[in-house]
């Protein structure tokens, strides 16, 4: 309690006034006094000094101690307030309490130890009240701020959606016109391929060396530009959930050494050897062969382009779980680890420099992932760079013509490689798709 605390007693009554202040005084509580009569003398001093306690009757010959307590209350003057009661009050005496009033004494008790120690009790009582009160203020404060901030992240979280609303119609219609132009592309460049294949035949006329020369290359680049539109043309329908396996049961070795045959020139040009090896019990598989042949050429040119010499391997073997892998090895370029995921994205190349060495629109190995996910297949990296990289694809021998597997992550732990499912990439040099 500080040293000097100025006090101020309200009550018409002289001898009652004077009965707390001899009190006070024998406690020894060191004060300012201040006497005044009824209400109105009260809060003039109440609105100019600031007391440390009011001690008031509770019948003040201008007003009701509930109408003093609830004018206190409409002015915000603050203060440690003690009624004073006369013998029998004690019920209003509570109703004062409930009205903001810290506590009361019976005039009959009045006592320097009971006044003393009421006096400081509503002190303390007084403060504890504020202090919970500033505590509670600040609860609201912080409350209202969350509320604020909780509406700013709504209004983020919509402006985030729309903005998701619009990539995705962004994408659609990049997607719409990818398939559109394949498409368009697709029919003229049939046209120079059949025309180029007439200029061919000898019943038109024999061509001299530099026409065929010339002839040749037109069909040639013909048939690489219709692979590439044929290449976006797959991955525009693959993106918009369009592509559709037409599975069958078919002979996969044959598909296989057929599809190596059809790319052997490839490699002869580089003077690469181009090795197959099946080893399968039995050869047939429920899959979609044209697009098993197309996992294949893809893999196999990329290995064809990617390798200045030495050998690409070719490989089918059996799994347990009936599940046949098919393999390709080559010695080529090698990839880096950080690249690993990279290059299963769309148009993504480890070399996106325009002028890079190797050609290509960095599909192929996106639509070999989409692929494999609809087969219910997983796909597994090996590489080092300068020494080369397998690919190797596992499938089941029956594919499920549902669309969840297309969606199912791509991955499982193994052996001692090391993996990774196409949504949590692991950086390594061995990795699942
Ligand atoms: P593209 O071959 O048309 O560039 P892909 O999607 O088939 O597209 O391949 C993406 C990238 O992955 C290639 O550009 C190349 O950087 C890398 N890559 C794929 N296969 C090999 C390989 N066998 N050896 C080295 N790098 C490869």
């Amino acid at each position: 309690m500080k040293q000097t605390l100025k006090i101020l007693v309200v009550d018409d009554n002289e001898v009652d006034r004077m009965a707390v202040r001899d009190a006070l005084t024998k406690a020894g509580v060191q004060m300012e006094l201040f006497e005044v009569s009824d209400g109105n003398d009260a809060f003039s001093a109440l609105s100019t000094t600031a007391y440390d306690c009011v001690f008031f009757d509770y019948r003040l010959p201008d007003q009701h101690g509930l109408t003093f307590i609830q004018q206190l209350r409409s002015l915000k003057i603050k203060v440690p307030s003690v009624v004073l009661t006369a013998q029998g009050d004690e019920q209003i005496a509570v109703q004062l309490i409930k009205a903001g009033a810290t506590d009361y004494l019976s005039k009959s008790k009045i006592s320097p130890e009971m006044l003393a120690q009421v006096l400081r009790s509503a002190i303390r009582i007084y403060w504890a009240e504020t202090q919970a009160a500033l505590v509670n203020q600040q609860l609201r404060e912080s409350h209202e701020q969350l509320i604020r901030k909780n509406q700013e992240l709504q209004r983020q979280q919509q402006q985030i959606q729309m903005q998701n609303f619009k990539l995705l119609e962004v994408s659609q219609l990049k997607s719409h016109f990818l398939a559109t132009m394949s498409h368009e592309l697709r029919t003229p460049m049939n046209a120079i391929i059949g025309f180029s294949q007439i200029l061919f035949r000898s019943k038109f006329g024999q061509l001299t060396h530099q026409q065929a020369d010339m002839v040749e290359r037109i069909l040639n680049n013909g048939k690489h530009l219709l692979m590439l539109v044929n290449e976006v043309l797959d991955f525009s329908k693959l993106e918009a959930g369009r592509l559709d396996l037409k599975a069958e049961i078919f002979d996969v070795s044959k598909v296989i050494n057929l599809t190596v045959g059809e790319m052997r020139s490839l490699a002869d040009a580089k003077n690469l050897s181009l090795l197959v090896q099946t080893d399968l019990q039995n050869t047939l598989v429920f899959n979609d062969p044209v697009r098993i042949k197309q996992i294949l050429i893809n893999l196999l040119s990329n290995a064809i382009k990617f390798t200045e010499s030495g050998e690409i391997w070719v490989e089918v073997k059996e799994l347990p779980a009936s599940r046949v892998t098919i393999v390709v090895r080559d010695t080529g370029i090698g990839i880096a680890p950080r690249d690993f995921k990279r290059i299963f994205e769309a148009f993504r190349q480890v070399d996106q420099t325009i002028t890079r060495k190797y050609p290509g629109t960095g599909l192929g190995l996106a639509i070999i992932d989409s692929l494999v996910r609809m087969m219910g297949g997983k796909i597994f990296l090996e590489s080092k760079l300068g020494i080369g990289s397998m690919f190797k694809i596992e499938l089941p021998r029956q594919i499920r013509l549902f669309t969840e597997a297309a969606d199912a992550p791509a991955i499982q732990l193994d052996g001692d490689e090391i993996y990774r499912s196409a949504k949590n990439p692991h950086n390594s040099s061995s990795q699942t798709r």
